[in-house]
């Protein structure tokens, strides 16, 4: 593999200043598993003043000592900013979270110990036409073995800062290497460091691991070396507890693997996957063959919510999430689903997220031992989807309007207008054929008579109704 002309380019006219330059860190990782590195990041012992006068287009952005490059020729998104640091030593961490100060040093060996696992610390240029790896720690060596292994002492790198615990795992799961033992020891002796550490590092990490290709292993990895319990200590009361004649697998075990047969590669449905019977063991009753989790699915949305926002994620993941753990027991037995039921189904999730419950439903059968991953009753449901996605679901597909309603009755806009309609809707939901004008209009006329908390009361009697009748059973036929 060649260095890009641009990098070639940025460490030439360093050199040719006086100074030193190496490509350096994740980078050369990347580069020499021969995969072009999202960015390509630079060191060199010229301080940020210097890089400054040497490229004018540039800025220096923080107290770290780093100048970003710019490229405004490249098409190459990974080259159209480059960040070149100065060496630097990093001094001591009294509080474990920050380094106390940043120190610049003249020496790139200095900055290659600051960094954390042996195939991060190493350093490359080329002279001559020739590659030259700088490599203190024979980071080469287990790049070929595919080993994560701390630089240095590991006791005492993972006590400077407890986030790289979670880096090592990280990086063991997505690029499949093991993590050393004596690295691997050091983490399940420090573990519980990571309560020092800030909540949206975790996140940035844990979302990380989530979105790799061996989401479940980071998990099991997390909860061997002791990490999960200071994480997410909810999904350890899974651990052993058996469910009942419908399941092979403990609750920690099937979430588990839900997680690994999930089929979409996005943050949400996999986050719903791994926390969709989070709340099985707090709703068990019952033992053995017999036990019951009712209402597992509504709590389980609720303490996904609390997981997430505790974990300082995004309210749209919090709300994502939670709706697809909340919606993850529909039903959709052939035969016993009626269209209108389907209607239900996609007035309570949103037509936008079908496609991820489904996804879901299909990690979750994968993840409790069933062979097929779509069974016939799915497609069927696929297809009742499709045959009633053109059917009234939202206010909009409605025959009438609020201005309609209000030019009808001849009364200016209020609370009436929005409740007579959520009425509405909820009945032709039920029966598609009320969606007539003619209908609507008596319909509007009869409602409007009502005191407003009694047309609130008829929407959500019918709603509830419905929703019991959805949900009938729920901890019976589920997966089967
Ligand atoms: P990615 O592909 O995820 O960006 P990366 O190795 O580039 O992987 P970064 O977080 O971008 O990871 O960090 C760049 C480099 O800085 C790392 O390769 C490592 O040398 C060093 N580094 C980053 N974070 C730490 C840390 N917490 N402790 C020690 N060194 C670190
Ligand atoms: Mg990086």
């Amino acid at each position: 593999m060649k260095i890009p002309q641009e990098i070639q380019s940025i460490t030439e006219k360093l050199r040719n200043a006086g100074f030193e330059a190496y490509i350096v860190g994740g980078s050369v990782r990347d580069f020499l598993m021969k995969k072009t590195p999202k960015d390509w990041d630079m060191t060199t012992d010229a301080v940020p003043e210097e890089i400054q006068k040497i490229f004018p287009h540039s800025f220096y952005n923080n107290n770290f000592g780093t100048v970003t490059v710019i490229n405004e020729e490249t098409a190459e998104e990974s080259l159209k900013t480059v960040e070149i640091t100065t060496y630097r030593t990093e001094t001591e961490y009294t509080d474990r979270r920050h380094p106390d100060k940043v120190k610049f040093t003249p020496s790139l060996s200095e900055d290659l110990k600051r960094r954390d696992f042996t195939i991060n610390a190493m350093a490359l240029r080329e002279k001559d036409e020739k590659q030259e790896v700088v490599d203190l720690f024979n980071g080469k060596d287990d790049l070929d073995k595919k080993i994560i292994r701390a630089a240095g002492n590991p006791d005492e790198r993972f006590s400077e800062d407890a986030l790289r615990m979670l880096r090592a795992i990280r990086f063991a799961v997505q690029l499949d290497f093991k993590i050393e033992e004596a690295t691997f020891g050091s983490i399940k002796k420090n573990a519980s460091l990571i309560e020092n550490i800030s909540k949206e590092r975790i996140r940035d990490e844990f979302q990380k691991m989530i979105l790799s290709n061996n989401p479940a292993r980071s998990i099991e990895l997390l909860q061997e070396s002791g990490i999960l319990k200071f994480v997410i200590p909810e999904l350890e009361e899974g651990i052993g507890m058996t469910q009942n004649r419908h399941h092979i697998y403990t609750i920690y075990e099937h979430l588990i693997r839900t997680l690994r047969e999930c089929p979409s590669k996005k943050l949400e449905v996999r986050l719903a996957a791994l926390f969709h019977d989070i709340a099985k063991p707090q709703t068990k009753a019952g033992e053995g063959q017999d036990s019951t989790f009712y209402n597992h699915d509504f709590v389980g949305a609720k303490v996904t919510g609390k997981i997430l926002r505790r974990l300082k994620f995004s309210n749209k993941t919090i709300e994502n999430t939670s709706l697809l753990v909340k919606n993850h027991m529909f039903y959709y037995n052939t035969g016993e689903v009626s269209e209108a039921g389907v209607r239900r189904l996609i007035k309570r999730v949103g037509k936008e997220n079908l496609k991820d419950l489904m996804d879901l439903r299909i990690a979750d059968r994968l993840g409790s031992g069933t062979p097929k991953a779509k069974p016939y009753k799915l497609r069927h449901l696929e297809y009742l989807i499709e045959k009633v996605s053109k059917d009234p679901i939202s206010p909009k597909m409605l025959k009438i309007n609020g201005e309609d309603i209000m030019n009808l009755l001849d009364i200016q806009p209020g609370p009436k207008v929005g409740a007579i309609l959520k009425v509405l809707l909820a009945e032709i939901i039920e029966d598609t054929d009320k969606n007539d004008r003619e209908h609507l209009e008596d319909r509007v006329r009869e409602l409007y008579e009502l005191s407003l908390e009694d047309i609130k009361k008829s929407e959500k009697i019918i709603e509830e109704k419905k929703e019991e009748e959805d949900l009938k059973d729920k901890n019976k036929f589920w997966v089967k």
